[in-house]
Formats: C-alpha cells, structure tokens, sequence
C-alpha cells in the first residue's frame, strides 16, 4: 500500500482544488491485484444527501452517493460527464481516478437526525455504483445502511455488484422496519458483450445469483435490464435469454432500458465502438442522430418484446413472495444526481 498526500504540485492538484470543497484530500494506491491502476482520493465530504434537479423525469428526490467514478467501467456509463466537474479525465480516468467520501456514514447520521430532514426516500447506486470493489475495502455501505435503519428512513439500491450480500442481514434489519427496495442491473447475458463493454463489473450469471440469494432470503429484487445495447443486445434470440436468466433467477420484475448516449459516454463509447464494431459506427451515428437517446419506435420495441417475454416467463408480481417492507426497487432504479448528472447503473 502507497500513501501520498497531495502537494500543490502534483498532478491531481486540479482535480483536488474540485473536489466539492472537501477539507482533506488524500490519495492512495494499493498493491493488489484488485486494485492495479486505481488511485483512490479519500476526501471528508461536507455533505452527502443530494437533491436531485427539478428538471428530473425520475421519482427519487435524495440521493447519497459516497464514491465518485467507478472502477466497474463500463463503457457506456452514464456517469462519466461527471467526472469533469472534478477536472477528472471522463473515459480511464472515470475508470480509475475514483474519488472516496470517507465520512458518508457520520454525515449521513447527522442529516436523519436534524430537524429539517422529512423522512423522504434515499436512493443509491443512481449515479456510480455504491458496491464497486472500492466498497470491499472501505466499507462505507454498512454505515450508512445502518443509519438509514436507524432511523427507519425508506430507501432504494441499485447495483452491479456482487458485494451488496454482504449487507444483506442490514437489509434485512432495515426492511423490518421501513421500505427498502433492491434492483441488479443486468442488461443482457452474452458473456463475450460482457467482458469488453463491462470489463469491470461480476459477470451477468454472478449477479443474478445476487438475484437469487436475495430471493432465498424472502427478499424481493428486480432486474433492471439496462443497457439493451442496440445492434449487439437486441437480438429477439439475446433478449430471450436474458428474459430467461432474469426468470430463472426469481427476479420480482425486468424493467428494460435503452442505451443512452449522453456527452462524456458518448465519445467514450464509439472510440469502443469504433475498435471492436466499426461496421458499426455509421448504424449508431442514424439510430443516435437526433441526441442521447434511441428514437422511441426503437425503445417502444424492445420494451414490448421485454414485456412479453417476461409475461411468457412468468416475472411479475402475480408470482412473487414479497416481504410486507421489501420490495424491488422500481422500474426507474433512478437516474441520480451530482451535481447535477443523473444517470443509470
Ligand atoms: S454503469 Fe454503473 S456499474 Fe457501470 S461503470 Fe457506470 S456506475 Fe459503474
């Protein structure tokens, strides 16, 4: 393990003069395997609950993200525009540079517990991904989990990461006592798909064992299947297994969502596109002429054919054992904030 306290000379010193007026900014580097490459900015947070924009479309008005950039990576990650408000490079550097709120928990607590704080729902995993393997280390989650519990404050999860069974017995603790909702996103199973555009992230199967430990435990969880990635997960034949897996794993509800192509993922993602489809690049340029997202003939397709495969396979409601005070989180696993970036796990 390497310590380095940041000097005005270094080369974070922009991104440290950024980082939400933070009192203390200091970066690390582990020599594990797990950790190759990724320098970690622990820095003490002055706040932690962020409202989300008014402008929004999604049904969440607090979030609480402790980590910034995630080393998930993948490629067409949402979140990527909001590395630059930390002057933090928006393709590797998101990947990489991975900014740590170490005191999220305390600030959290403090947040339930002033008298202005109303008990509205918190959702988390809506901007970068709470249980990326920095989580492992840190341990940040179960903090806050606690505090939420504690002060039986509703809230959401939404998550690639194999992690969150870790936490499951604080879940549990927590939903005996208000609402929590728990959603995985899986946006297709096709394993070579998977190893280059979510390099970072647990393999499709392994997260919908998530899926299926929650639901052992008489915890219900949904899938959010985000992205369909148009031209390489959209197949009648890929979205059918995907339906399949998501079924068999006991999730409560598929919810799909089309890739969207915002600034920052944008040119991120067709660099990708352009070294592992090129033929591809002029396809994507039409489908995405018009902006960030896919024309909605095109959304209102995979959303028809999701949901009648769910029906075919028998994901719904109608076939859920779901505890009085858990329940999958909705069909928005929510866009999120920070300042200003909402987005999708
Ligand atoms: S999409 Fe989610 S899991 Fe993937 S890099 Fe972005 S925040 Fe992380």
């Amino acid at each position: 393990m390497r310590w380095e306290n940041l000097s005005p000379g270094s080369e974070h010193s922009r991104a440290d003069t950024a980082l939400f007026g933070a009192e203390t900014v200091t970066t690390r580097t582990f020599d594990t395997p797990e950790f190759a490459g990724i320098t970690f900015h622990e820095i003490r947070a002055r706040s932690i609950v962020n409202r989300v924009p008014g402008a929004s479309r999604m049904p969440f008005e607090w979030t609480v993200n402790p980590y910034r950039g995630c080393s998930h990576a993948c490629v067409y990650c949402f979140a990527r525009k909001s590395h630059s408000y930390l002057d933090l490079d928006t393709g590797l550097g998101f990947d990489s540079q991975i900014v740590v709120k170490t005191n999220a928990p305390e600030l959290l607590r403090h947040r339930l517990a002033s008298p202005g704080w109303r008990g509205e729902h918190i959702a988390m995993g809506t901007n970068v991904d709470c249980y990326q393997r920095a989580e492992g280390r840190y341990r940040l989650m179960p903090g806050i989990l606690a505090a939420l519990r504690d002060h039986a404050n509703p809230f959401s999860v939404l998550t690639k990461g194999t992690l969150i069974l870790r936490d499951l017995p604080l879940l549990k603790q927590a939903s005996e006592v208000t609402d929590v909702g728990v959603s995985v996103s899986v946006g297709f199973t096709d394993e070579g798909l998977w190893r280059t555009v979510e390099p970072g992230t647990p393999a499709p199967e392994r997260r919908l064992d998530v899926v299926r430990t929650f639901t052992e435990h008489g915890i219900g969880c949904g899938v959010l299947m985000a992205p369909v990635i148009p031209f390489l997960s959209d197949r009648p034949d890929q979205l059918r297994a995907a339906v399949r897996a998501v079924a068999a794993s006991g999730a409560t509800s598929v919810t799909p969502l089309v890739l969207h192509l915002r600034p920052g993922a944008r040119e991120w993602f067709t660099a990708w596109l352009g070294r592992h489809h090129p033929y591809l690049v002029a396809r994507y340029r039409r489908l995405y002429a018009d902006g960030a997202y896919a024309p909605k003939w095109y959304q209102r397709r995979i959303t028809r054919q999701v949901h009648e495969l769910a029906q075919e396979y028998g994901i719904g409601p109608a076939r859920t054992e779901t505890p009085r005070r858990i329940r999958a989180a909705g069909p928005a696993g929510p866009p999120a904030a920070e300042p200003t970036q909402l987005t999708l796990l």
